[in-house]
């Protein structure tokens, strides 16, 4: 993504959480592409640097941190922000991306479900944002991007703990925005349809006949569906969109939540 000069997010600082698989790595990589210096976390130390690896290939070995955190650990967090800083200085940019959906009906969902659900959508902001703040506000173009889903506004009976979740970490977001205005730091959200990442995959592992291809079930998975642009999205198309939300491209937006679900939204 090349951009006038102040537009862009070169040499900036980029942190993604989630960053070793599906939309987060698909960010990392971007942001690289940009010419940020990005730190990525995510729970498995072996991902982390096996991704730091590969990245190391493409793009300046210097530009990369990875490090091993759970966002759900408020003092692995902490840990993080601090190894950030001391690597690359304040940060410009915060992407929370990490997590997965949970794929429950009211009758199925368990107390403990509720509350590991309700934990996980809520802290996996509340713990980043805490930690990587003092940093955002000395930042000259900060901004927050919150990775969220469609099910936020459009629920799923399927998957009703994480659209409850989603929904309130939406109104999180918002609320987030309206404090941090007056800091100069833009929070915005992507809500998401299908994309073909990780839980994906590992889906497919769990329920896809053994002589389909992942590619073949996704298209299957697609119309069943009914996407209005006949597919599943893909990482990167993800990627764009918070990209841009992360960038100064978009200025003068805070607070927004931009849909990109394949015209899947039915709300106007
Ligand atoms: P992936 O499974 O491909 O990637 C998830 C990433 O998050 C991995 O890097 C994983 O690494 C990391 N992660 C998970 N839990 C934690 C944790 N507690 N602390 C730190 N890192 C963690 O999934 P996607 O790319 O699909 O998902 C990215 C985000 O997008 C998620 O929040 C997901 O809910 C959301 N989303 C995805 C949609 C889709 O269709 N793909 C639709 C709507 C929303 P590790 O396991 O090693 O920790």
């Amino acid at each position: 993504m090349s951009a006038e000069p102040g537009m862009s997010l070169d040499s900036c600082v980029a942190v993604v959480t989630g960053g070793t698989s599906g939309i987060g790595l698909a960010t990392v990589r971007l942001l690289l592409t940009c010419g940020s210096r990005v730190a990525l976390c995510g729970r498995s130390e072996e991902r982390v640097q096996a991704v730091v690896e590969e990245l190391a290939e493409s793009a300046s070995r210097d530009r990369v941190l990875g490090l091993a955190c759970d966002v759900l650990s408020k003092t692995q967090v902490e840990s993080f922000a601090q190894a950030v800083t001391s690597r690359f200085g304040d940060t410009d940019v915060l992407i929370n991306n990490a997590g997965q959906s949970r794929v429950s009906t009211f009758e199925s969902t368990t107390d403990e479900a509720w509350r590991e659900e309700l934990d996980l959508k809520f802290f996996s902001i509340i713990y980043p944002v805490r930690a990587f703040l003092p940093h955002l506000e000395r930042s000259p173009r900060a901004s927050i991007v919150c990775v969220n889903s469609l099910l936020a506004v459009q629920p799923e009976p399927h998957m009703v703990a994480t659209s409850a979740a989603r929904a309130g970490v939406l109104n999180l977001a918002k609320s987030l925005a309206v404090e941090l205005a007056p800091k100069r730091i833009r929070v915005n959200s992507v809500l998401l349809g299908t994309l073909d990442s990780g839980q994906w995959r590992r889906r497919f592992k769990e329920r896809a006949p053994t002589d389909v291809s992942f590619e073949a079930w996704l298209d299957q998975l697609a119309r069943e569906k009914r996407i209005p642009l006949g597919r599943f999205g893909h990482p990167e198309e993800a990627a764009q969109a918070i990209v841009y939300l992360a960038s100064p491209l978009s200025s003068y937006t805070t607070g927004a939540a931009l849909d990109v679900s394949g015209g899947v939204a039915r709300h106007i």
